[in-house]
């Protein structure tokens, strides 16, 4: 059996390939019943996908994906449910995004300045919607010049730690990423646990301490994992009584993950959706 909760994916409104709506038809042709859109750092495309899951008979869970830097960490923070109008979350995202846009340029300088490839802020800027630059784009962009011939490729060669054009630097603490989401109403999850490149005792660390601050879950199932980070992931959702979250973090047609794929939570959790009044509607796991 399949998922038909996909509590984690993106738009045009951060790195996603697809439109908020288009977004939300392909979740819903491809089974899904009950959806969250979670975008880096922003809730922009929230509205239109709200009104395109009435027309596919889909519920739209409001949602986003906070950066965070935790030890040195880049760690992502799920809400769910989460209302946008939230003054301290929204004075949060600001300087998140304010943030994420001083970085695209310096992206842009440091691939010049130690890779020698000219442009690559612009033709980022192009692939995104202008609010929100992101990783995502520089890679798509440099694929699209023959920079490298895949994406994950250009991640490993040039965006990731150690790489011409990997900006360290400071997304939102941990303490307020849970705090902005609590606070406007929503749920704390930790994203796709199983691909920090952490020790055990590290992510048992931020486990504990994201649960202190008043966390409400992981995604034991996420669209990148194997059957054995399930296992594990589920392991410790019960080890620190947190929820489980299931999320494709779907972000384009044939990239890591496609809507409809995912495996169910294993009955040892407790799925974040169980008390939500919408369990009703959704005979599932
Ligand atoms: P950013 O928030 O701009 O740092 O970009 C983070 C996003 O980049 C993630 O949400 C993924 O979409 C993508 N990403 C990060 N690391 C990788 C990787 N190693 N391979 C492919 N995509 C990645
Ligand atoms: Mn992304
Ligand atoms: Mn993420
Ligand atoms: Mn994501």
């Amino acid at each position: 059996m399949t998922n038909r909760y996909d509590l984690h994916c993106h738009s045009t409104a951060s790195d996603g390939v697809l439109s908020p709506a288009e977004v939300v038809k392909t979740a819903a042709d491809a089974g899904v019943k009950v959806l969250a859109l979670t975008d880096h750092d922003t809730m922009d495309g929230v509205d239109e996908a709200q009104q395109a899951a009435a027309q596919h008979n889909i519920t739209l869970v409001r949602g986003l994906e906070v950066s965070v830097s935790w030890f040195g960490y880049n760690v992502h923070i799920v809400g769910l449910g989460v209302d946008e109008d939230s003054e301290a979350l929204q004075r949060g995202l600001q300087n998140i995004r304010d943030f994420r846009a001083w970085r695209a340029e310096e992206i842009g300088r440091r691939l010049r300045r130690d890779a020698g490839i000219e442009g690559a802020y612009e033709g980022a800027k192009a692939f995104s919607n202008g609010q929100s630059i992101g990783r995502g784009h520089f890679a798509r962009h440099l694929v699209a010049v023959g920079v490298e011939e895949d994406y994950n490729k250009v991640f490993k060669r040039y965006l990731v730690r150690g790489k011409p054009g990997y900006v360290p630097g400071e997304w939102a603490e941990l303490s307020e990423a849970v705090s902005w989401i609590n606070e406007a109403g929503g749920q704390a999850v930790v994203a796709h646990p199983a691909r920090y490149k952490m020790s055990r005792k590290k992510l048992c660390n931020l486990l504990e301490e994201f649960k202190e601050l008043g966390g409400t879950a992981l995604e034991v199932v996420s669209g990148t994992y194997s059957k054995d980070d399930i296992f594990n992931m589920a392991n410790l959702a019960s080890k620190f009584e947190l929820l489980a979250s299931a999320g494709s973090d779907y972000h384009a047609p044939g990239n890591w993950s496609d809507f409809g794929k995912l495996p169910p939570i294993p009955e040892i959790c407790r799925p974040i959706w169980h008390d939500w009044p919408l369990i009703n509607q959704i005979d599932d796991n």
